[in-house]
């Protein structure tokens, strides 16, 4: 066997050798896969199979500290000791800074060939990176919008090509297995990790989640350009009560269907062959730990037929943090009878010793073993790897590609969100002279956020010098005379305040961009939603000049900015717009891009003012209102738009039965621009409180001045229905309203 697959490496390394043929590999049956991991599987010791559930971090292997000016070198004996003496399977990351692709191409090769020729079987290592907005950790790549600013495109076909774009350049890294998308919902803006979802709304987040996927994995992820995706994290991560990253939520069952568990049904169902797991817990129980969430409704329910790994470190956080186990070795048997088939341990080989030991001594059955690897085994074999374990030489096409980077400029352009344009301040014209301040303004890394180039981002002097901040693209689009700059404060330091206020006053109009630094995880956590005050007290010095005010904020999730709001003519929300931020914004901001961006989230306006927008009518009942600084789905346009013609094809209609929803749109203003269409549904009565509105359809058009288009939305029995009192999915009779912009029809379910 093992001299097999050495001759394939031969092949491999000739073909990478000579430039890759790019025809698709054609996709292997499922059932010759099952055969083939099967037979695979009774050849392994179980020494084997449990380093295939191993996954260790590159640091482990590395022979030199990860600094950005360092050459990263492998450690030759310590990559023995992980793929001969412990049979790791997995290996993942980067040890601290992005590579250039001649890098990760020398570090993956160097790992397969160690995989394939110096280990028994020979089986390839599966490696794992989180190429969260792009191909974070190599050099050069595309970043695009991160998830929240993606999501405010309301825009499928982007998501589409964020898919397709990042896998090519991932595969070109020679790495083939995703850790994205993330499918947690964002409803709770305090929440760190806020800007890596598709924001607050359930259809929203499934359908571009759903594109993502299908443009990152096309019909085959074992394509040479396409990757395995790993959905995360499953599941309620994104709720924690107080806000604070990686602590406990507390979902009702019901509450669990109805919310937090289709958007990772619709990724399943998508096709996505991994799942990572919630590093926090969910009503008391770690969902490390959880049989139910795992194995009952993830791999039973769902039918999820891929393989679960664990987040990083959190098996042992099981014992040494949660305490639901009473020692490491306990922790790994709880995780793995819970369903977890890898364990991103990932500084030692601690998991792979307790399992041997567990199975060894009967606590973990063998079965249980058989089947995580056979999982693995599964993905690594559709993947390709065992024909093609190396990267494939021919990827400079697919690095610094103008097709690419102009879809990016798109995604940015069409992320940006125009919250208020008092009296048309905006556009403006390009001889207007403008002062432009605040610690956003310079920063590459505040417009990319978290998992760029670093983990957390915030390395400024690491990014690329050919891309254009705010202030650089402003000057690049009005000429140097017409742009004055001065910082004013830095994100919780106020600076030379008279200074900035003397600039402001010889100018025609302020641009003042404020926000978050960049960050990433845990230590992104606050414990305010406020603004700092350092930037509120800015713009408030800034707007006794009675010179009219554009704010900017690029932030991972909506900051409270109720004190300025009144004091600024326009704002512009770009939360995390990407390597491509600086000229979109600069083109919204002199009209040679109409904006379209629209709220994913629902901009609050008070520190406990978090509401959703699809609240209960409890919410808003008596003294409680939703009264949010913007509604979700909120963003305006240089043009107007109006709705009428609202049509429904039935009144009454059975159960089964669809709805056909028409409704037509006008671009009744003097500029092209493009309109989100959104169709929202009421369930009138229910057994179970009914939200005052979903989301159930939308589209985005592009009309012309005077153009009228209709619109069909197709109402499902899917959309209809919810979690019922005893936590099933029912449908129940009664009224029904639509809602797309103030037009409104209703039918009846018989
Ligand atoms: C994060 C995951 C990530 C993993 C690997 C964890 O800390 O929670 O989102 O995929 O690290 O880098």
């Amino acid at each position: 066997m093992k001299k097999l697959y050495f001759t394939l490496l031969i092949i491999s390394l000739s073909i990478a050798f000579l430039g890759f043929d790019k025809t698709d590999k054609k996709e292997i049956s499922k059932d010759e896969i099952k055969l083939k991991v099967d037979e695979l599987i009774s050849k392994m010791t179980l020494e084997e199979k449990i380093g295939q559930m191993t996954q260790v971090t590159l640091q482990v292997i590395s022979k030199t500290e990860g600094t950005v000016d360092q050459k990263f070198l492998i450690d030759h004996d310590k990559l023995a000791e992980a793929l001969q003496k412990y049979h790791v399977g997995s290996i993942l990351n980067v040890y601290n800074v992005a590579h250039t692709v001649e890098e990760w191409h020398s570090i993956i090769n160097t790992i397969q060939t160690a995989a394939v020729e110096k280990t028994r079987l020979g089986i390839p290592v599966i490696y794992g990176i989180d190429a969260i907005h792009g191909a974070t950790y190599t050099k050069g790549a595309t970043l695009f919008p991160q998830a929240i600013s993606l999501a405010a495109t309301w825009n499928r076909d982007l998501a589409f090509s964020e898919g397709t774009i990042t896998s090519k350049q991932v595969r070109a890294s020679g790495i083939s297995w995703n850790y994205y998308p993330v499918m947690d919902i964002g409803r709770q803006p305090l929440w760190s990790r806020l800007w890596e979802t598709y924001g607050e709304d359930v259809y929203l987040a499934s359908q571009l989640g759903e594109n993502y996927i299908k443009g990152a994995q096309g019909d085959n992820y074992g394509a040479p350009d396409k990757v395995a995706t790993c959905l995360k994290h499953y599941v309620g991560y994104s709720f924690p009560i107080n806000g604070r990253d990686r602590t406990p939520a507390w979902i009702s069952e019901g509450m669990l269907r109805e919310y937090f568990l289709p958007t990772f049904e619709a990724g399943v169902k998508a096709g996505a062959p991994t799942v990572m797991v919630n590093s926090s817990e969910i009503n008391g129980i770690p969902t490390h730990s959880n049989y139910h969430l795992l194995t009952e409704v993830l791999k039973g329910e769902m039918g999820f037929e891929g393989f679960i790994v664990s987040d990083w470190e959190d098996i042992k956080r099981l014992y040494d943090r949660d305490r639901v186990a009473d020692s490491p070795k306990e922790a790994v048997r709880m995780a793995v009878m819970a369903g977890i088939d890898m364990s991103m341990v990932p500084y030692d080989f601690s998991f792979y010793e307790h399992l041997l030991e567990l199975v060894n001594e009967g606590a973990v059955p063998l079965t249980r073993i058989d089947e995580a690897v056979g999982r693995i085994l599964s993905v690594k074999m559709q993947l390709g790897l065992f024909e093609n374990p190396i990267p494939l030489a021919d990827f400079e096409s697919e690095f610094n590609n103008s097709d690419y980077e102009q879809t990016n400029l798109r995604a940015a352009q069409e992320s940006i969100i125009l919250t208020k344009n008092y009296d048309d301040l905006l556009p403006i014209t390009k001889d207007t002279k403008v002062f432009v301040t605040g610690p956003t303004a310079d920063l590459l890394s505040a417009m990319n956020g978290g998992w760029t180039i670093t983990w957390q981002g915030n390395e400024e002097k690491l990014y690329p010098s050919d891309e254009n901040t705010l202030l650089e693209a402003l000057v690049n689009k009005l000429g140097k005379d017409n742009v004055s700059y001065a910082k004013g404060s830095t994100f919780d330091k106020l600076l030379n305040v008279e200074e900035v206020i003397k600039a402001a006053e010889e100018s025609d109009v302020i641009i003042a961009c404020l926000g978050e630094p960049a960050y990433c995880e845990s230590p992104g956590s606050i414990n305010d939603l406020t603004l700092d005050e350092a930037q509120l007290y800015l713009v408030e010095e800034l707007s006794r000049t009675g010179k009219p005010i554009v704010l900017v904020m690029l932030e991972g999730r909506p900051r409270l900015i109720n004190r300025i709001v009144d004091k600024c003519e326009a704002v512009i929300i770009g939360f995390l717009p990407g390597m491509k931020c600086g000229d979109a914004i600069a083109d919204v901001i002199i009209g040679d891009v109409n904006p379209s961006g629209k709220l994913p989230v629902t901009y609050p306006n008070s520190p406990n003012g978090l509401m959703c927008y699809d609240y209960k009518p409890i919410e808003d009942f008596d003294v409680n209102h939703y009264n949010p600084q913007w509604p979700f789905g909120h963003g305006l346009s240089y043009t107007t738009f109006e709705y009428f013609d609202i049509k429904i094809s039935d009144e009454v209609i059975n159960d089964g039965d669809e709805v056909l929803v028409t409704v037509s749109v006008k671009n009744t203003g003097n500029r092209i621009g493009k309109e989100v269409v959104q169709l929202y549904l009421c369930d009138l009565f229910g057994s179970v409180s009914r939200p005052v509105k979903q989301l159930k359809g939308f589209e985005k058009i592009e009309l012309k001045p005077g153009e009228v288009k209709q619109v069909s939305f197709t109402i499902t029995p899917e959309h209809l229905s919810f979690i019922g009192r005893d936590n099933k999915r029912i449908i129940e009779a009664g009224d029904f309203e639509v809602y797309v912009d103030k037009l409104k029809a209703s039918f009846k379910l018989l």
